[in-house]
């Protein structure tokens, strides 16, 4: 190729990136100010003390949800937010709270054991001494061998899969070629002929015999039943049914695998194993509605401030800690990007609103009965009126590491204003743009419905390895990281707020 007929081709390949950097504006004045609020003077550790060490477990349907409706809606009041409420999606079911819990073994040692106790199950309302009972349920024929063995005793299944040694790191970023690897669409397959089915069938019938078995438990008179959950002394919190139509179900304690593991060993063996526990839960039947937290800083263009720009993160938690991962992080990031926005007096065109989501660790029911009331109702005529007036959606739950990029859940129409807003944040390690979906949080409630819904590619840092555990407190956040995770979010966020149109939707035909 001739000198300039490689320019020319140089210059081919240059000109749409160049376009589209031209036609999405970017207000780098604004981003200079919010860069400045959100990593000089940032509020983010305050708010986390608050939502995890002072307010606590934030168990759907807890006390202690009931005092984060109540702290949230009034921190944002405080900060000038119009339009602060606290808003019923829906009926949740009955409240649980726990209010003492003790677990030990006593014979043929004494030993405290990690554990907590199983969400809207019954406690035992005092202190008592059990014997755990190792019990073998492959069917139904298998009730006969307990008949009459089991009053009093606490029930113990025995240990079908062992945790593996993990040579993981405890904590991780998104390095460099992973992100790249992660900005390439998956490698696409045709799709298979007369490709084969999930069947459903066994798990129905593992779960109807795990309601029998329950059932049986119950009748015979056990006084509680222990389960593995979790290695390293991480308990993995659970829940029953919370639905007011089904009666609440019998103790159940998970307890960390080593625990448990060597209660088993001991039984099988033949020794004498003696356990005290004391649960005490309370049901809450005054109000059964789920509520989510609603603020706004109303747009001012007459022609678009009828139209939102939506961000938040769910405020519910498990209840074996503080839920300060997921999602203490996610709320004090969002509720942080509302202070900045605020304290910048900033005048969107558009309505920025914030959304504290509760019960979606029950399945999304804050932000899919949100969706339903204001956006697209399935049931009820699709589409509502306010379907027209939505631009986007951001969320941040997965945990509290920084952002390094966005996905589009395919959509093509969003590359180029994404990228043209991640380009004076490079800086701060966010530029990964893929078409990839990701699901597992309520970005998922607008998404399905054909509306620009987004969760973020976050660093992993230890995410996983404390998510829902007895370990998720204030020491998992990564301050620093939410600082930078605020900042990202503040500056997407005012320029969805001000574009002259709403972001591109995908084809969504109903
Ligand atoms: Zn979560």
């Amino acid at each position: 190729m001739s000198y300039i007929r490689k320019l020319i081709a140089v210059f081919l390949f240059l000109a749409p990136v160049i376009l589209f950097s031209q036609t999405e504006p970017v207000d780098l004045d604004m981003v200079h100010r919010i860069r400045q609020e959100g990593l000089r003077n940032s509020q983010i550790r305050d708010i986390s003390f608050h939502l995890t060490d002072v307010i606590g477990p934030r168990l759907s349907g807890s006390t202690g949800l009931t005092n984060a409706y109540e702290w949230t809606s009034s921190q944002l009041e405080e900060w000038g937010l119009s339009n602060v409420e606290i808003v019923p999606w829906g009926e949740f079911g009955r409240g649980w709270d726990n209010e003492r819990f003790y677990i030990a073994m006593t014979k043929p040692y004494y030993q405290h054991l990690i554990a907590v106790p199983r969400a809207w199950t019954r406690g035992t309302d005092s202190l008592v001494a059990a014997t755990p009972v190792l019990v073998n349920i492959q069917s139904e024929d298998d009730f006969e061998k307990y008949k009459g063995r089991l009053q009093g005793k606490v029930v113990v299944t025995p240990v079908t899969s062992e945790p593996e040694l993990s040579f993981q790191p405890l904590a991780s970023r998104w390095e460099d070629d992973e992100l790249e690897q992660l900005a390439q669409y998956p490698e696409i397959r045709p799709p298979a002929y007369g490709q084969p089915r999930r069947q459903p069938s066994d798990w129905f019938a593992q779960r109807a015999l795990m309601q029998k078995v329950n059932d049986f438990l119950e009748q015979e008179g056990a006084i509680a039943l222990l389960n593995a959950s979790g290695t390293y002394g991480a308990v993995m919190s659970h829940g029953r049914g919370y639905a007011t139509n089904i009666e609440p179900g019998m103790p159940v304690v998970d307890m960390t695998f080593e625990h448990y593991g060597r209660i088993v060993r001991l039984l099988e063996a033949g020794i004498e194993v003696e356990l005290e526990l004391d649960i005490r839960n309370r049901f809450l039947y005054d109000d059964l509605m789920g509520y989510n937290v609603i603020a706004e800083i109303p747009g001012t263009d007459r022609n678009l401030r009828d139209e939102v720009v939506i961000i938040g993160g769910h405020l519910d938690s498990w209840h074996a800690a503080t839920g300060a991962n997921d999602n203490a992080a996610g709320v004090a990031v969002m509720m942080e990007v509302m202070r900045i926005l605020k304290e910048l007096d900033v005048q969107p065109r558009r309505t920025v609103r914030i959304a504290l989501w509760g019960a979606e660790e029950q399945g999304l029911h804050g932000s899919r009965n949100y969706v339903r009331q204001h956006y697209f109702d399935p049931a009820g005529g699709g589409r509502k009126p306010d379907y027209d007036n939505f631009s986007a959606y951001y969320n941040v739950d997965n945990g509290s590491g920084r952002i390094r990029g966005i996905y589009l859940q395919e959509n093509d129409a969003l590359r180029p204003i994404f990228e043209a807003w991640f380009e004076p944040l490079a800086d701060l390690g966010v530029s990964t743009v893929t078409m990839r979906r990701t699901g597992s949080t309520d970005h998922v409630a607008f998404d399905a419905v054909g509306l620009p819904g987004f969760q973020f590619i976050q660093d992993r840092l230890d995410y996983r390895r404390s998510y829902h555990t007895n370990m998720d407190t204030f020491e998992r956040m990564q301050l620093g990281d939410m600082m930078q995770a605020a900042t990202v979010v503040a500056v997407l966020v005012y320029h969805t707020a001000m574009r002259d149109e709403k972001l591109p939707r995908k084809h969504f035909d109903r």
